[in-house]
């Protein structure tokens, strides 16, 4: 058969070609799929199940800031409690370049590798500044996103810190729903973003480097004391000696803080995310301290401690954003402005 009778013996009596139907059927299927949403009650038991897809959709509701998606996202994660709490929530920080991305591969896939579903999340209080986020760059941690047994999901933007923080943590519900034993959640060693991911996770890791000088001075007292551990990266090549040298600084300082009232001591290790060295000594390390802190009770204890704080913060930031959207108190905050602009008030005699 030649090529011109081969198209016309596909072409139907209005001249249109097999391959056109075709076209135009799969079109109208993918646009139908497109358009029949997932109720709230697939989402949930499509999370439930593992999907992916769906923990994505629900993820983009909990984010959303159209009151109707969050309304649906606030069913969602009703509807997934019962089936979360099941998992180690690990916090991880350390200023840009320690090698936190590095390390989540790592571990990430260390972890996989023994059967566990990692989800790897963010709060990045820089991102909703630059727009980007630390997460956000497709080229970090390469072989983890390619990893079936592991979730990756950028940073949500947002103008407040406790926004972002909420969304973290309705993310971790979902995600736990979904299957994912381990959670991760990166910081930045910058701000107040620390405090807002050791007040949602089990076991905080602070990422520190070698070599750098300033070992005691250059860092935020409030990090160490929040750290159920300290790995020094980098611990490879010819930063080794200044690697070991660190360990017994850090550890002759730990010993100075009172202790936890997990009653956990932290350990000082050295790590290489590169080399892949001293990963599994920290997942042991990890492991010892989820069952130290349930033996003890400490675990149940920190997590109804979290709620409430989290349960307090919630409201705090309902309050605030009902008070300050009202029209009258907008208005007024308007004028009030312009007379300490102008000096005719004070910022009290204004508030009143
Ligand atoms: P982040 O900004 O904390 O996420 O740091 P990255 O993971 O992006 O790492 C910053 C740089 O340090 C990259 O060039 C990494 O290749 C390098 N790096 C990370 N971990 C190690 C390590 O264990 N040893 C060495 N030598 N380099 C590392």
């Amino acid at each position: 058969m030649t090529k011109k009778s081969k198209s016309s013996a596909l072409q139907n009596k209005e001249g249109v070609s097999q391959s056109e139907i075709t076209n135009a059927s799969s079109i109208t299927k993918i646009q139908q799929k497109r358009k029949a949403k997932p109720t709230t009650q697939e989402l949930i038991s499509d999370i439930i199940k593992g999907n992916i897809t769906a923990l994505s959709r629900a993820i983009t509701l909990v984010e959303s800031s159209n009151p109707k998606h969050l309304e649906q996202a606030n069913d969602i994660i009703k509807g997934c409690l019962q089936y979360a709490n099941a998992s180690v929530r690990i916090g991880i920080t350390g200023v840009p370049g320690v090698g936190k991305s590095t390390f989540i591969e790592a571990f990430g896939i260390h972890l996989t590798t023994i059967g566990k579903k990692v989800a790897v999340l963010a709060i990045d209080p820089s991102s909703s500044l630059s727009k980007g986020s630390i997460l956000g760059d497709k080229t970090r941690m390469e072989d983890l996103v390619k990893n079936e047994n592991a979730f990756i999901r950028p940073s949500p933007s947002g103008s407040s810190l406790g926004g972002v923080a909420r969304k973290t943590r309705e993310t971790i519900i979902l995600c736990e729903a979904a299957g994912f034993d381990t959670i991760m959640i990166e910081t930045v060693g910058v701000g107040q973003s620390e405090t807002a991911v050791h007040s949602m996770v089990d076991f905080f890791l602070l990422l520190k480097l070698a070599g750098a000088g300033d070992e005691l001075q250059g860092i935020k007292r409030g990090i160490i004391e929040m750290a159920d551990a300290i790995a020094i990266n980098k611990a490879d090549g010819d930063n080794l000696k200044a690697a070991k040298l660190a360990k017994v600084e850090f550890n002759r300082a730990l010993h100075l803080y009172p202790q936890k009232d997990s009653e956990w001591q932290p350990k000082v290790m050295l790590c290489s995310a590169l080399k892949q060295e001293g990963i599994e000594d920290l997942w042991k390390d990890i492991q010892s301290y989820i069952e130290h802190s349930k033996e003890n009770n400490y675990f149940e204890h920190n997590r109804k401690e979290q709620n409430k704080f989290w349960l307090l913060q919630t409201i705090e930031d309902r309050l605030k954003s009902d008070f300050f959207n009202q029209p009258t108190i907008k208005d007024a905050l308007k004028l009030q402005l312009q007379l300490i602009e102008d000096d005719k008030t004070t910022p009290f005699v204004a508030a009143e």
